[in-house]
């Protein structure tokens, strides 16, 4: 009868002192994922045979075995089981020296067998570390709809707005654009390419949180031509329509920018 075994077939509940099933099937995965980087492949197959006769077979990682029943799962190159404690003993300092398993007494031929798990495997949890230590930066540096924070592709905001100012038209260069948020980050805005415009630094403070269609109106009257308003409007309103449509899907082509016709 094998303990995790018993709890799949719900012949038995999981025991308070003994591996939850969780935490086997995420330390089994360990084993292949990370510990296979840290020992040689003879080694892990050793560490295999015990892993599954302690935290498989009893939910605990204390066992006591011979070495030559360690063999008897393993086969050789030639398809014979190898059952011969020199040959298992012979991959034991690769183990004993990563702290994968500790002897803790030998009775005549079986030993008394603390086998670690792969989270507790010093070199093994460096890995682990490592892995979710990077898959935190992740999201931030890899994010593919993150157009604000990317230099580059600041850069691409600003071309596709043709280096001007949305609101008031004024030219832009690299030096002195910012991005403006259509939805406020405030309001759940992202940093989505179609939440982005290109704007001149006073249009981008002046506008603050306010609606850009009715700050846009505003400019009108003090900045821009009637033309100009009415076809930055449609660009503007195009965007947000875009926005509010698709937040779910990937990048769409972005609405035609409007040609000046002066
Ligand atoms: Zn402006």
């Amino acid at each position: 009868m094998a303990y995790i075994n018993d709890i799949l077939k719900g012949t038995i509940e999981p025991l308070p002192d003994r591996i939850s099933l969780e935490r086997y099937v995420q330390e089994s995965a360990f084993v292949t994922r990370y510990l296979s980087r840290v020992v040689k492949d003879k080694a892990l197959v050793v560490y295999q045979v015990l892993f599954h006769l302690s935290w498989f077979e009893t939910g605990k990682g204390e066992i006591i075995v011979p070495w030559a029943r360690v063999g008897s799962f393993i086969r050789s190159e030639q398809g014979n089981i190898i059952d011969n404690h020199t040959t298992v003993k012979r991959r034991l300092p690769d183990l004993f020296e990563h702290k994968c398993i500790a002897v803790n007494r030998q009775r005549g031929n079986a030993n008394e067998i603390s086998v670690h798990l792969p989270s507790d495997i010093p070199a093994c949890r460096e890995l682990i570390d490592q892995e979710e230590r990077e898959a935190r930066v992740e999201p931030l540096t890899k994010d593919e709809r993150d157009y604000y924070t990317d230099q580059g592709r600041r850069l691409v905001v600003l071309a596709r707005d043709r280096h001007a100012c949305v609101y008031c038209t004024t030219a832009l260069t690299e030096e002195n654009f910012v991005l403006d948020h259509l939805v406020p980050v405030a309001k759940g805005g992202t940093n989505r390419k179609r939440n982005l415009v290109a704007a001149c630094d006073v249009c981008n403070r002046r506008r603050s949180d306010s609606d850009p269609v009715h700050f846009l109106r505003e400019n009108y009257r003090q900045l821009i031509s009637q033309e100009e308003f009415l076809r930055q409007k449609d660009y503007v309103e195009a965007l947000l329509a875009e926005s509010a449509g698709q937040s779910g899907k990937g990048e769409g082509e972005p609405p035609p920018y409007p040609i000046s016709t002066t």
